[in-house]
């Protein structure tokens, strides 16, 4: 026995050896794409018909793997035939909840390739959530190159068409087995896909808003802006009670002052206009930590800012409440609402339900505003591959 054993407490020895096991682990193995192995089904599924796909029901034929262990880092990648998980019951994620996940889309352009949207910018949040739970992080281009063969794998289960997509999860969990609140020491990150029709399948349909104030989705120095899991679940009682009374989705707000934050899982954009200087503001609330940084709300914010007249329009994010919307709907000044987010790209809103009156918004294209229209057409030839913007569309090979 050493003296260190000998002399100090169990916790005192653990407290001095974490920062030795933690530098070990930085000589852990890097997660890395080149060690890919396949394992092909030998018996592949029957493919849905487009007009049958329920959003989150059906998977592709095979699934992506990767475990990570604290001691020997990542192991090699696999995809295999799409299977149940098997862990034991004292497993972390069940009562901890380190869980994290992101969601992107596969989109199959005119020429039959496969092309996925800004994934670079999901695999910064992926790692953004893993660092806060404690969860391992890894180099983003080798999890793309991994996700680029699963979809080449699999490519005949991304539907074809204006507003098909294959949605893509990728999702990792802490897999220690034991009850300890503790550092995992063993984690999963898996990748499964699937297939989904047009959110709106004959055009729009614009959804009325609870303004929900007597809960709240995220809070300052909490971890509303991660893709945490933990974060999921309490958000659907509220979205369940504007449900009984009649309305879509809720629309969260925050403090007294009555910020507007987010919509349901998406994150909310208003047109207000000026009456002083008739200049339209596009307005969506600053990644202050109780935010949501979404892909879509980003790419809306860099298009609209390239592509609006800057004599016509201000784009801002800032802080605005449900009382400057009462006031510009009562003004005539409110010009549109929608969500964004990877499912719908855009969700126009009709109404918000807020302490039992009703803030009507306008959709002046009947379904939805002139802006959001925009938008909509705008991001969907990027995914589609019909225009190049940047590297924002990154085709598989
Ligand atoms: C995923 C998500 C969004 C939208 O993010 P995208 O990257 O645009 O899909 C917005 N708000 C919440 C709470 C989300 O979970």
């Amino acid at each position: 026995m050493s003296f260190l054993s000998r002399h100090l407490s169990q916790a005192t020895r653990r407290a001095l050896l974490t920062p030795h096991i933690r530098l070990s682990s930085t000589a852990a193995s890097p997660l890395e794409a080149s060690k890919l192995v396949i394992e092909k089904t030998s018996s592949p599924k029957a493919k849905i018909p487009k007009d049958e796909l329920v959003f989150g029901k059906t998977f592709t034929d095979h699934m992506l793997e990767i475990e990570w262990d604290q001691a020997t880092g990542w192991g090699a990648p696999k995809i295999s035939p799409y299977h149940n998980l098997s862990l034991d019951p004292s497993t972390i994620v069940f009562h901890y909840a380190f869980e994290l996940f992101e969601g992107m889309k596969a989109y199959k352009d005119a020429q039959g390739q496969i092309r996925t949207f800004r994934g670079d910018k999901n695999m910064i949040r992926m790692n953004k959530s893993a660092e806060r739970i404690a969860l391992p992080k890894f180099k983003g281009e080798e999890l793309q190159k991994l996700i680029d063969q699963l979809l080449i794998l699999d490519q005949d289960f991304i539907p074809e068409g204006k507003g098909y997509s294959l949605y893509i999860r990728p999702t990792m969990i802490g897999t220690s087995a034991s009850l300890g609140v503790s550092t995992p020491d063993k984690a999963l990150l898996y990748v499964i896909a699937s297939p989904v029709g047009p959110y709106y399948s004959s055009g729009f349909k614009p959804v009325s808003l609870e303004a929900t104030d007597y809960a709240v989705r995220a809070w300052p120095g909490g971890v509303g802006d991660k893709k945490l899991g933990a974060n999921y679940a309490p958000c659907v009682l509220p979205q369940l009670k504007a449900a009984e009374r009649g309305f879509h989705q809720n629309l969260w707000l925050f403090g007294d002052e009555g910020y507007i934050t987010e919509v349901g899982t998406m994150n909310v954009f208003f047109v207000i206009k000026d009456p002083k200087t008739g200049k339209k503001e596009l307005v969506t609330a600053p990644l202050d930590g109780t935010i949501l940084e979404g892909v879509t709300r980003d790419s809306i914010l860099e298009l609209t800012r390239q592509r609006l007249p800057a004599d016509e329009w201000i784009v801002s994010e800032r802080k605005f409440t449900i009382h400057e919307v009462k006031e510009a709907a009562e003004k005539g000044n409110l010009v549109e609402a929608f969500g964004a987010g990877t499912a719908a790209v855009v969700s126009p809103i009709k109404n918000i339900g807020y302490k039992g009156e009703d803030i009507d918004v306008p959709v002046a294209l009947g379904n939805s505003g002139e802006l959001t229209a925009q938008i909509a057409e705008w991001i969907r030839k990027i995914q589609y591959g019909e225009e190049e913007y940047k590297d924002w569309s990154r085709v598989a090979q």
